[in-house]
């Protein structure tokens, strides 16, 4: 059943990519795992599925600490001050920069254990007052805060837009996400500013967002059902 389903969700990247002329191997799937348990993680990892994407900080270690590599582990939740270093940790990625503040404390705890952490500066692309995020107009000065942070290194930007009903409502703003990266990667305040990652799409809406550009896609109901929250 969760082979099937990321086997479905395989091939609708690979048609979107073909039919916006994209390699489809450039867009990597995130299985995000947010209430699910090591056993479904575990088949899911059983059927090639390298990338987990959690939200919650707790819920996350005691998964992380049972479920063996290769697996790699993406923070995509709200992160807080305080839990900074435990994310540093734990996590290969973090998606969810948004302030310096954040920055600071994750840059300081990778610094310490010896490691670089790999993280994306999550956008607002709806102005949405609930939802996390910069906004768009003050991402160049935060990256630009985060030049001196050695230990970090931005690949690129997520977001999480407006929630529309339609698939077809999310194209704008994936398509303004990648106009604000290629701003960015034109004033050079990423890590590689040749392969910028752009974490956007759903299970909604993944097959606009690859159209768009997308080089992740976070999808958690696509690939283990609906959840209860
Ligand atoms: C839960 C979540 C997802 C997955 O959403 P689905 O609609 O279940 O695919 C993706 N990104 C973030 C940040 C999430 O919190």
């Amino acid at each position: 059943m969760i082979c099937d389903n990321i086997e479905q969700v395989r091939n609708t990247v690979r048609e979107a990519a073909l039919r916006s002329g994209r390699n489809p191997d450039a867009v990597k799937i995130v299985a995000v795992s947010k209430h699910v348990s090591v056993t479904r993680v575990t088949a899911a990892q059983s059927c090639g599925q390298i990338v987990f994407g959690e939200n919650y900080l707790q819920e996350a270690a005691e998964k992380i600490s049972q479920i063996s590599e290769p697996v790699t582990w993406h923070f995509i939740g709200h992160l807080q001050t305080n839990k900074a270093a435990a994310a540093a940790e734990l996590f290969q990625m973090i998606q969810t920069v948004d302030r310096l503040k954040i920055a600071t404390a994750l840059n300081t705890h990778a610094e310490r254990i010896g490691k670089y952490l790999d993280v994306l500066i999550q956008v607002n692309v709806g102005r949405e007052a609930q939802k996390s995020g910069v906004l768009p107009e003050n991402a160049e000065g935060l990256l630009r805060d985060l030049q001196s942070l050695a230990h970090l290194r931005v690949r690129g930007l997520m977001t999480m837009p407006p929630y529309g009903r339609d698939s077809e409502e999310s194209r704008l703003w994936f398509r303004a996400l990648k106009q604000l990266a290629l701003q960015l990667a034109e004033e050079e305040l990423f890590y590689d500013n040749s392969t910028v990652e752009l974490s956007m799409g759903l299970s909604g809406d993944f097959a606009v967002a690859v159209e768009e550009g997308a080089t992740m896609i976070r999808i958690g109901t696509a690939i283990f059902g609906e959840r209860k929250e």
